[in-house]
């Protein structure tokens, strides 16, 4: 078998809840070292300390809309100059959102590819408002899909997790979010199609996608 990549610059691209976050994980079982960027996640850490960006994101992820672009783009071009980044490349996760972030984006580095991930609405909605994760270590469950295997209890960490939604995770902000999504996709696809990055996944099962089938989706 011939060596595998160990650098690559991708783009998950999709709506909420179309697993992005999962096809991560799945990536870094064959990359561990690979950085996975999620804007979302950054915005999150922020609030959580108070930072001013945190407290500048705040108004518009709890509606659900999307935070200015001169916020957004220069917090990703910073973590996209770090070290890790260089020497491993990236799994982009949550940017580019706008077509204006997508060309910063190509200012600011190569891709090597964009997945699109593919989920019909109704699997979204009951990913979404059945999404929770333990507070201990991050593990992500579903009420619906992914309970952990002994209830209250994470399988990952041994913790005890109650069902607690994101603050943005509910019926409201999420037609907001797919909406706001909607608005802005097509001319992102348009270009990564054009530059003929853009490759589509089933993301319906995402967890049962094999190292095979990711080394395959990847070309590494
Ligand atoms: P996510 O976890 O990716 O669903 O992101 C949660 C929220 O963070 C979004 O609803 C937006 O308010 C904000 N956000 C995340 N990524 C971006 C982005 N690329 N551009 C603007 N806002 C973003």
């Amino acid at each position: 078998m011939n060596k595998l990549k160990t650098k690559v610059r991708v783009v998950l691209f999709g709506p909420p809840g179309s697993g992005k976050g999962t096809f991560s994980s799945q990536i870094k079982k064959i990359l561990p070292e690979i950085p996975h960027i999620s804007t979302g996640d950054i915005f999150r850490e922020n609030l959580k300390n108070e930072t001013p960006l945190g407290l500048k994101a705040k108004e518009f992820m709890d509606k659900g809309e999307l935070v200015p672009d001169e916020v957004t783009i220069d917090m990703v071009a910073d973590r996209l100059g770090k070290e890790d980044v260089k020497e491993h490349g990236f799994i982009l996760d949550g940017f580019p959102r706008t077509l204006n972030q997508t060309e910063a984006l190509t200012q600011i580095t190569d891709v090597d590819l964009l997945l699109l991930l593919d989920v019909n609405r109704d699997i979204i909605t009951k990913r979404i408002l059945g999404r929770y994760s333990c507070k201990s270590c991050g593990e992500i469950f579903n009420k619906y899909t992914l309970p952990p295997k002994v209830e209250g209890i994470c399988d990952k960490c041994g913790a005890e997790i109650k069902f607690e939604q994101r603050s943005d995770d509910n019926e409201e902000t999420l037609k907001n979010r797919l909406d706001a999504y909607e608005k802005n996709a097509k001319p992102i696809i348009k270009y990564y199609k054009k530059k003929k990055l853009l490759r589509k996944v089933n993301a319906e099962n995402t967890l049962k996608l094999t190292e095979n089938d990711i080394i395959k989706i990847l070309e590494l």
